[in-house]
């Protein structure tokens, strides 16, 4: 953040690839964040009035104006954050084509409940519940994927009834400048204000009057944010940081294990929060699966993701480059075998190469702390149940974990002894329509999606009616 000589602060937005300023944006000053909410909290009773089924409606329609605007809008998210095009289009298309279907779920779980005679103990049909909007929400989300994580707050809070005040990344304001802007020709005025700015802002439009706060980000944010809700004991949805295993036993199909390893520790650059973090392999077979994990993330070219072929784009920032050098070089230094990747190249951008290091022993650093970068990590185990489940629960977070196995009931036995919101047993994290997504220890409080996750953008209220 800047500020000029008008004393305005202002956000940087640059091109990671090359480091170009692309746009410099001012940050709303809490006065204006403040103003934003009152507008949105006007907006809101009418907007809850119209009924559920036009709420889901318009959001709809907004899915069908994203799905037209995916070539452009994907551009904005490459230049801005740096994903591969072809990534940036697929995000934009993939929640475009889920809008709608998770419209009508948030339809069907905010539905009345009704009761029969033992509940009410006055006659069938007299007591119901219904979920009402909490009122104003606060949508604030990382650039990862600049468009799905703000839909993932946005969608259900919008369904439910209540508006939204929504603060994009301070790394993707011109893709959040665009969502906004999306979402408001669908919108009633008021229903959707924007506020941009970085974490100055975020805290601001915590602190205001706001009924709600929906969060994706890091678990150090989510932290502070919860203890600026505290106050005012504000509903919260946190979705954080991860550090995912990956735990491969000595009768796993060992080339679909690394595959599964390579690909999900460097899509995106590193920089997913269900990325595998960790890989924990048998001793028995870690040889021959480290030399296929070797040889697969050589196949990794980074480069601009705006050209054909590339696999991967520069890291979002300077500093998140800093910090994945940093844990590299300590994991090296504290004894890790570097044996792809691990040199910053030169030149502009925030390039960082596909890098694996083997070697890796539990409580190096580079085990506890989140990388969110091109960086496969192995460590070897001695085959045990017992110590693949004990090295894989061994961090503070609890997002994914996916385990490998030939025998499939280890992998139900496993799996359920893993501590995360979501495990994959010989395939990748997977759901269904309507599954939740959880962020379960530290990396959530509270999660999104499924029943129960809508219902959290709502408050249930329980009428009875007397004969
Ligand atoms: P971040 O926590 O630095 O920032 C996230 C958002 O919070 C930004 O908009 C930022 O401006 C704002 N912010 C910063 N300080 C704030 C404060 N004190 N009060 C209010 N808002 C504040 O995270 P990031 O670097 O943007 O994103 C990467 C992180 O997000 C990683 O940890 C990743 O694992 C996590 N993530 C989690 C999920 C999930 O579903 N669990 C999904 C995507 C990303």
């Amino acid at each position: 953040m800047s500020t000029t000589a008008q004393h305005v602060a202002t956000i940087a937005d640059l091109d990671p690839a090359s480091g170009e300023l692309l746009a410099e944006i001012p940050c709303a000053s809490t006065m204006e964040v403040h103003a934003a909410v009152a507008r949105a909290r006007a907006a809101q009773r009418s907007w809850a009035e119209l009924g559920v089924e036009a709420r889901a409606a318009a959001l709809s329609r907004f899915g069908e104006r994203l799905a037209a605007d995916a070539p452009s809008l994907g551009e904005t998210v490459t230049r801005e954050m740096g994903k591969t095009l072809r990534s940036a289009v697929g995000e934009v298309k993939g929640y475009a084509s889920g809008v709608s279907a998770e419209a009508q779920e948030v339809v069907e779980a905010l539905a009345p409940i009704t009761y029969g005679d033992g509940a009410s103990g006055g006659g069938a049909n007299n007591v119901t519940t219904v979920h009402e909007p909490l009122g104003v929400v606060a949508a604030i989300t990382p650039w990862n994927f600049p468009v799905g994580m703000p839909l993932s707050i946005i969608t259900p809070a919008l369904v439910a009834g209540n508006a939204v005040v929504f603060k994009p990344s301070e790394h993707t304001p011109l893709t959040g400048a665009r969502l906004a802007e999306l979402l408001q020709a669908e919108l009633p005025e008021g229903v959707l204000e924007l506020v941009q700015g970085d974490g100055t802002t975020g805290a601001a439009l915590v602190e205001a009057e706001v009924d709600m706060v929906g969060f994706v980000g890091s678990r150090a944010t989510g932290q502070r944010i919860m203890n600026a809700a505290a106050g005012s004991l504000k509903r919260l949805v946190l979705e954080l940081g991860g550090k995912d295993p990956l735990v491969v036993f000595e009768d796993a199909d060992l080339g679909a294990a690394a595959r599964c390893a390579v690909e999900h520790s460097l899509r995106n650059t590193g920089q997913v929060c269900c990325s595998i973090e960790r890989v924990y392999v048998a001793d028995a077979i870690a040889e021959e699966f480290e030399a296929e994990v070797v040889r697969l993330a050589g196949e990794w070219t980074h480069g601009d993701g705006r050209e054909d072929g590339v696999k991967m784009g520069p890291l979002v920032s300077e500093g998140q480059r800093a910090k994945v050098v940093a844990q590299v070089r300590a994991a090296v230094e504290e004894g890790a075998n570097l044996r792809v990747g691990g040199v910053q190249p030169d030149g502009p951008g925030w390039f960082y190469p596909a890098t694996v290091l083997t070697g890796v022993e539990q409580g190096h650093r580079i085990t506890h702390e989140e990388t969110f970068g091109p960086v496969v990590a192995v460590t070897r185990f001695d085959g045990s149940e017992d110590e693949g489940v004990r090295f894989a629960n061994d961090t503070v977070y609890g997002l994914g974990a996916n385990v490998w196995t030939g025998d499939p009931a280890r992998g139900v036995r496993v799996a359920a002894r893993l501590r995360a919101g979501q495990v994959g047993v010989n395939r990748y994290l997977g759901g269904a329509s309507g599954s939740p997504w959880v962020g379960a220890r530290q990396s959530g409080f509270g999660h999104l999606g499924g029943p129960d996750g809508h219902r959290q953008f709502t408050v249930p209220k329980t009428i009875s009616i007397g004969r």
